[in-house]
């Protein structure tokens, strides 16, 4: 009795087991841009998909181009989610034509870029939303920071909107999971308010809300949370000698005392200036793939060295 038991229990073991291993051939293939959003696709797809990023870690999306093997990636792809970086948006026509089936999903829908006003009225024709043109797709690439600031995974908020669009993506490739997919969703929603409930809090009390920083990946957050982003980067350049000169003026009458820097991109004219006004220089990471942990940690880094003296 208790023997049969045990095999009975044992062929039900290896039966789930292979059922499982099969079906890991059967995950819906989910190509996307940067490796936050790698964390997207997981949260509400779980084991049920294989999500995968072109951009490689420690790569910069403003300048990055795919190689031939990511590009092969592309060709496994039962769907992509665009979130409309700048070598996604300069890559755009080739990625497709490496796979013309793969569903896309833009899960820059709903979201408002937070764009310049006088590059606006100065080019009323240039709206971010409507740029199918390859007239546009030029400009946009030459203005990335600023007809259209990419960076809307460093908000929680707009998080939120490309989990919806994430989900219904997965649940047009893959209809027979519509309701794991929608209950893992409101799960990361709920998550996505807890964090932002927290970062607000813990943003509270600073002694100051300016931060200055090499690139201006923090817009979004900083909008978010009250603060102010002061970028040493100019149009995507490194700033001339008398724009580094203007810089060091600002960070002085701004009592700034640290300036960020991310892993992907040079910290020389941080350096400089750091130097200049004997501020210390420190990391937050725009493009970490464990995005809700590195969130905390942005938060809990900008909170010590923004009320710290
Ligand atoms: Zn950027």
């Amino acid at each position: 009795m208790r023997r049969s038991l045990l095999v009975t229990l044992s062929v039900v073991i290896l039966i789930a087991y292979q059922f499982s291993f099969a079906s890991a051939a059967d995950k819906v293939q989910v190509v996307v841009s940067i490796p936050p959003q790698v964390y997207f696709v997981n949260q509400i797809g779980g084991d049920l998909v294989n999500a995968m990023s072109m951009l490689p870690e420690g790569g910069f999306p403003h300048t990055y181009e795919p190689t031939p093997d990511q590009m092969r990636l592309l060709s496994e792809a039962d769907m992509y989610v665009r979130i409309k970086v700048e070598f996604e948006n300069a890559w755009w026509d080739k990625m497709l034509a490496a796979n013309p089936d793969m569903h896309v999903v833009d899960s820059t829908v709903g979201i408002d870029f937070g764009h310049d006003h006088d590059y606006e009225d100065e080019h009323p024709e240039d709206k971010p939303h409507e740029h199918e043109g390859k007239h546009h797709e030029e400009k946009e690439t030459m203005h990335a920071h600023h007809g259209h600031d990419p960076h809307i995974w460093l908000s929680p908020k707009l998080v939120k909107l490309q989990a919806e669009s994430i989900c219904e993506g997965l649940i047009q490739v893959d209809p027979n999971n519509k309701e794991i997919y929608i209950s893992n969703k409101n799960m990361f929603l709920k998550a996505l308010d807890e964090l932002d409930r927290d970062v607000q809090e813990r943003l509270t009390n600073l002694k100051t809300r300016k931060f200055m920083v090499f690139h201006p990946s923090w817009t979004y957050f900083a909008r978010d949370y009250n603060l102010e982003q002061i970028p040493i980067e100019i149009e995507g350049k490194e700033p001339s000698v008398a724009e580094m000169a203007a810089l060091i003026k600002t960070a002085k009458t701004q009592n700034i005392c640290v300036i960020f820097v991310q892993p992907q991109t040079s910290k020389r004219s941080a350096e400089t200036i750091a130097k200049q006004i004997g501020a210390k220089v420190k990391i937050l990471d725009p493009l970490a793939e464990n995005w809700m942990e590195n969130i905390r940690a942005v938060a809990e880094t900008l909170a010590e060295e923004l009320s710290s003296d």
